[in-house]
């Protein structure tokens, strides 16, 4: 009797206790807005409040609206936008190609995990809350991803190619150029295909890896220690196999493509988007508007490229490809835009600086884009191409809470964006009045 006593009094006082932390209510956040880009590309909102519960937007009300027990936050002098999102970047390894190349032999993947950590904070700091990263060591990022997504750690939300799929000596072979050691040591993990059913193969191991999306090397590229141009490397049918198998995992395909013939095949065989997309032809418009498919042009990377080159942190075989490809983007950019392209931002950086991504924007605007377009294209047509409409890319009631601020119109003056005063993560605070609210639990 004394048992059973005891027993239910602890059910009771469990079922005391249990009621109480399901009826904690929600934080509520009202931010009180200026102007609000609630579906960027679309007229704006003025003075306007966007009530925040928990991690998700609840509603977009006019006027400065009073919710009781709500905390509240004065962007009346600002202009309030969905979370920036950058389509292509890298997170782990050093920004600076010296160091990087310095320190190689000293490093390991516990160092660069601490450095992807600390650039998903610069980016997130940036105002970038979504991020896809194409390419990297896959154990590193999704951690890193999955990290963030239990809420452990303050970063983008991240969405992993794990390694890019590349043929032998093709721009994601990591033995390209190396030593007899250095070769050995990083002998292909798995990434490295040639045929068809090898990269089948290749395809199903990133995804059992933990990749979101396939990202594939369709010609060379400019940071492989390899020479040989920026021309096609993977073959037809090998592209379609990978568009294939991915679609059998329900994944896209990202193809990084310099060279036309490249840019041209991948469109073929049915990629979602072309990376950088150097060079192109009337071909490639074509297929552009036929496939529906992504160009995310990465305008950053280039001259990121070329300004290694000239100091000297590049080897001879990349630098003759970092002036072929600095040569025609932004030409192919330009032409792009006339033609209406679809557009998604990316910047590749890894190649540039992280947490600049948002210097992008400029180069987009000087080759022809409309600020307001350029926003829709890091907001609404990310979202859309990251198969993440759904949750993010729009202020709307039902998203995920991922809110960004800057002072004045980037609409009309879209470098503002380059200073992001205020940035909220699925309805956590990461930075007000220009100042990170990291804490020591973030
Ligand atoms: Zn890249």
């Amino acid at each position: 009797m004394k048992f059973a006593a005891g027993l239910a009094a602890t059910v009771a006082a469990f079922a005391l206790a249990t009621p109480s932390i399901a009826q904690t209510p929600e934080a509520v956040t009202v931010i009180h807005a200026g102007t609000v880009l609630t579906d960027p590309g679309k007229a704006a909102l003025s003075n306007a409040s966007v009530i925040v519960r928990g991690r998700t937007i609840e509603a977009v009300q006019p006027g400065f609206v009073d919710v009781p027990g709500a905390k509240v936050v004065d962007l009346r002098n600002a202009t309030v936008l969905p979370g920036l999102i950058d389509s292509h970047v890298h997170l782990s390894g050093l920004d600076d190609r010296f160091q990087a190349r310095l320190l190689a032999s000293t490093r390991d993947n516990e160092d660069e995990a601490y450095t992807a950590l600390i650039n998903a904070r610069k980016t997130l700091l940036a105002g970038f809350t979504t991020v896809r990263d194409l390419g990297g060591d896959p154990r590193l990022v999704i951690s890193l991803r999955d990290a963030i997504n239990a809420g452990d750690l303050a970063g983008p939300t991240i969405i992993s190619a794990a390694r890019m799929v590349s043929v032998s000596g093709g721009h994601g072979d990591a033995r390209n150029g190396r030593n007899r050691d250095g070769a050995a040591a990083v002998a292909n993990p798995g990434n490295v295909c040639n045929g068809a059913d090898d990269c089948r193969r290749a395809v199903r191991e990133q995804i059992s890896a933990g990749a979101d999306v396939i990202k594939i090397a369709a010609t060379g590229g400019v940071l492989s220690n390899v020479p040989g141009g920026l021309n096609q490397q993977m073959m037809d049918d090998e592209m379609r196999a990978v568009v294939a198998t991915a679609r059998t995992f329900d994944r896209k395909v990202a193809a990084h493509a310099h060279g036309v013939e490249g840019v041209n095949a991948a469109l073929r065989a049915g990629v979602s988007s072309i990376e950088h997309g150097t060079f192109t032809n009337e071909e490639t418009f074509r297929l552009y508007k036929e496939t529906g498919a992504y160009y995310v042009p990465t305008l950053l990377a280039p001259a990121a490229a070329l300004a290694d080159g000239q100091r000297g942190a590049l080897t001879a075989a990349q630098f003759d490809k970092a002036k072929l490809a600095a040569g025609n983007a932004e030409k192919s950019f330009g032409e792009a835009i006339k033609r209406g392209v679809k557009i998604a931002f990316g910047t590749d950086t890894g190649v540039s600086p992280h947490g600049r991504n948002a210097e992008e924007f400029a180069l987009m605007t000087k080759n022809g884009m409309s600020p307001a377009l350029a926003i829709r294209s890091a907001t609404v047509d990310a979202a859309e191409l990251l198969g993440l409409s759904a949750r993010v890319g729009t202020i709307e009631p039902g998203k995920e809470a991922d809110i960004i601020a800057v002072a004045g119109d980037p609409t009309s003056n879209v470098r503002l964006l380059e200073n992001v005063g205020f940035v909220m993560k699925r309805g956590k605070l990461i930075k007000l009045d220009g100042k990170p609210q990291l804490t020591a639990a973030d």
